[in-house]
């Protein structure tokens, strides 16, 4: 009964799409969806000769992003120590469309007055935007990206997500809109890949089509709008907004991106509705929308008062050049240097869930300070390679490492050790000689594999 598609639904989509589009939209949703994945640039270059995917090479996904790639059948991700290092992001190929208009992103880039760009990621989790993001601005050194969740449990995952990406200009944040209030026009870029009613995931979910309503239309659009309103001040004037959804009706897409617009005070640069294809890509919109007026971000007097940060040098000499390093408590966490300021300000004045790359800890005993390295910077592109000794891991090793089981290396030195899989780290273990303690974090432990 579920994989019927609602009668409303068809009515629709036959009045706003016309009649062949609605019938080609319909026989696609009832066919099979493929699987996507977009690679990470900071780790891997050529995904052909470096991951283990059945890549599909025959298919290019022009006009999505540089960094998809086409699969041709899914594989078990969880098996697969690639998945786990943040070497790629399983991600349907529509939603990596809002890369097509990185030269409008550029354009209000090279305008910030101070060379930065803050971007908001609003509605975050489970992190496909953020990761996205990140991967986009990798070459602008003071980008900085706050990736919000407002539902704890998903905030959670999204830091998890996050890290494994290994961008440290990141503050994942656990907050509602509204509490952005107190930043006023902080960003440049504000991302809201708003909650909607999910038509776009009629072939790839079809349980979704039960829950769809007329009325649940009608209310997402009333609380996309509620969203929207309450991050808007947050914008500085000449920046911009994406603003997208996966569904296809244009109460929820073109009529709230003109509302936006001529409620708000924008200018609509762009928008697009991605239809699901035969071989990448579910239902997805974005819109572009650039704030009206000219004035640039609100100026922070100050913006270390309160986070009781204290600079931190010490020990890490496993952290790049280019990187700052600051402890609070016993953790030392590092933050691209350009970015640093503006994102212990964010993370000081929100509900942070992280921020920065989690460098070490800081442990002082009877025997004086020592430093124990952080799970999260073996991922992270602050970290230096060839400070610690490597240790590379078969296939087999790596699982029963992501599985937390204990590994022995009784040939290689004591202390700390970076394992790696095919040359991408995954993390340290503490080599005690007949045996070793694995430090993969315990909440990210793969089970049941
Ligand atoms: N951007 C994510 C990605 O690419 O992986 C997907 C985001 S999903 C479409 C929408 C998110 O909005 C969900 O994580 C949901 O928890 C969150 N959300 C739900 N209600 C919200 C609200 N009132 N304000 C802000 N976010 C909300």
């Amino acid at each position: 009964m579920e994989n019927i598609l609602p009668i409303e639904f068809l009515n629709r989509i036959k009045e706003e799409f016309g009649e062949p589009q609605a019938g080609r939209l319909s026989e696609l949703l009832n066919g099979t969806s493929p699987t996507t994945v977009r690679v990470n640039p900071a780790k891997i270059q050529d995904p052909g000769a470096q991951l283990d995917l059945p890549i599909d090479t025959e298919v290019r996904m022009e006009g999505r992003s540089r960094y998809g790639v086409v699969l041709a059948q899914r594989p078990t991700f969880t098996l697969d120590p690639f998945f786990h290092a943040g070497a790629y992001y399983v991600q349907e190929g529509s939603s990596m469309a809002i890369e097509n208009r990185l030269p409008l992103y550029q354009e209000v880039l090279r305008e910030s007055a101070d060379g930065k760009f803050r971007i908001l990621d609003l509605c975050a989790a489970p992190g496909g935007k953020s990761t996205h993001l990140v991967s986009m601005f990798r070459d602008c050194p003071g980008a900085m990206v706050v990736s919000n969740e407002v539902i704890r449990s998903r905030a959670t995952i999204l830091a998890e997500n996050m890290a494994k990406w290994g961008g440290a200009n990141v503050v994942v944040t656990n907050n509602d809109p509204a509490d952005f209030k107190p930043f006023g026009s902080f960003f440049d870029m504000v991302v809201v890949d708003a909650p909607c009613s999910g038509e776009g995931m009629f072939r790839k979910d079809p349980a979704s089509r039960a829950e769809w309503s007329v009325e649940g239309v009608a209310q997402c659009a009333a609380r996309q709008k509620r969203i929207v309103a309450d991050i808007w001040p947050a914008l500085r004037a000449g920046g911009v907004m994406i603003y997208s959804t996966c569904t296809y009706n244009s109460s929820e897409n073109g009529e709230n991106l003109s509302w936006i617009a001529s409620e708000l005070g924008g200018e609509v640069l762009y928008s697009e509705q991605c239809f699901p294809g035969e071989k990448y890509g579910e239902g997805f919109f974005f819109g572009v929308v650039r704030k009206n007026g000219a004035e640039q971000h609100a100026v922070i007097k100050d913006p270390l008062r309160g986070a009781s940060v204290k600079p931190y040098k010490e020990g890490l000499e496993f952290v790049k050049d280019g990187y700052v390093c600051y402890r609070k408590g016993d953790l030392v966490k590092a933050y691209p240097a350009e970015a640093a300021v503006d994102m212990i300000y964010a993370e000081s004045h929100l509900r942070a869930v992280s921020a920065g790359c989690a460098a070490a800890t800081v442990m002082e005993g009877a025997k004086g300070r020592s430093i124990v390295p952080e799970g999260d910077i073996a991922l992270c592109e602050a970290l230096k390679r060839g400070v610690f000794p490597e240790v590379e891991l078969s296939l087999e090793d790596a699982l029963r490492y992501l599985r937390r089981e204990t590994l022995a290396f009784p040939g290689e030195a004591k202390g700390y050790l970076l394992v790696t899989y095919r040359g991408i780290p995954l993390g340290f273990v503490k080599n005690i000689g007949n045996r070793s303690n694995n430090l993969w974090p315990q909440g990210w432990r793969i089970r049941n594999v």
